[in-house]
């Protein structure tokens, strides 16, 4: 997949993408990465790329022509999938990860101070969020963007990483994980990951889910039951989840009520 980035801040892409597992990607060719100066396409004499606001108010805004002279040279038919990163836009999730990820040319514009002339929009083809707060710049915005959609692409994992098995694949957060040592400081691995038995590990994980699920994103696990055939086994995990809530649910209420007085 061809990623051009269309940024003023050229300098903060090269230690994210050139690292771990998107720079892998990148020198396997799975990924090409196209890093594009705006603010070389300014007719500005001084190569500005922001002025003031129409209308007064704080900060400036990205100048439009800059940034159409940068999309005439990069992708002048218009071939690539172009985004603005925008907390404006559609939110970034796995399924809209999926979806651009089966793209051939994404292209990412990075807005930058209070944002961009808004006849730029003409010219993209969606906006894009990566949640309901606000960053400084586009450019955050995008290596996250680029980083989520990656694990979609075939080749990009290892073959011992996998996009299908973490939080969010199937509905529910991702179970706790462990490595060596068995114990450490008096910690120890739960007994189902060391048995060796598999039917016992693949239990102790469904289940490890969907309680931490249900603790942490009840609105997601209540989902996730309502929207899913159970095999007979499969209920019987998520019965004994639920119990486990309600028991410790009891306990708890119970230890919050005021000690009955003795006389
Ligand atoms: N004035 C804009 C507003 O209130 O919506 C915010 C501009 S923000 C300070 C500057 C740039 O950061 C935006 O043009 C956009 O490219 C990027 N940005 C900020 N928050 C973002 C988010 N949640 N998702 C994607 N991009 C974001």
């Amino acid at each position: 997949m061809r990623i051009d980035i269309l940024t003023t801040f050229t300098e903060m892409f090269p230690p994210v993408l050139g690292a771990s597992i998107l720079g892998r990607a990148a020198q396997k060719g799975i990924l090409e990465f196209n890093l594009c100066d705006i603010r070389q396409y300014s007719e500005n004499k001084h190569h500005n790329t922001d002025d003031y606001p129409f209308g007064g108010g704080a900060g400036m805004v990205m100048l439009a022509q800059p940034i159409y002279s940068c999309l005439d040279a990069v992708d002048p038919e218009h071939k690539a999938r172009r985004i603005l990163l925008s907390p404006r836009g559609r939110t970034l999730s796995p399924e809209v990860a999926r979806e651009l990820a089966k793209e051939e040319h994404l292209l990412f514009l990075c807005g930058h101070y209070e944002g961009i002339d808004e006849r730029v929009s003409c010219a993209m083809d969606e906006e894009l969020s990566i949640g309901d707060y606000v960053l400084t710049g586009g450019e955050l915005a995008a290596m996250v963007a680029i980083d989520c959609i990656a694990r979609f692409i075939p080749g990009v994992l290892g073959s011992s990483e996998s996009a299908e098995t973490e939080s969010f694949s199937d509905g529910l957060l991702e179970y706790p994980q462990y490595t060596r040592p068995r114990e450490f400081e008096g910690l120890t691995v739960p007994e189902p990951l060391l048995n060796g038995n598999h039917a016992h590990i693949v239990d102790w994980q469904m289940s490890e889910s969907l309680y931490i699920t249900l603790r942490r994103r009840p609105e997601m696990a209540q989902a996730y039951l309502k929207g899913r055939k159970f095999t007979r086994h499969e209920q019987k995990v998520v019965n004994a989840v639920l119990e486990r809530i309600r028991e410790e649910d009891e306990k708890a209420k119970r230890d919050s009520e005021p000690a009955e007085e003795t006389t």
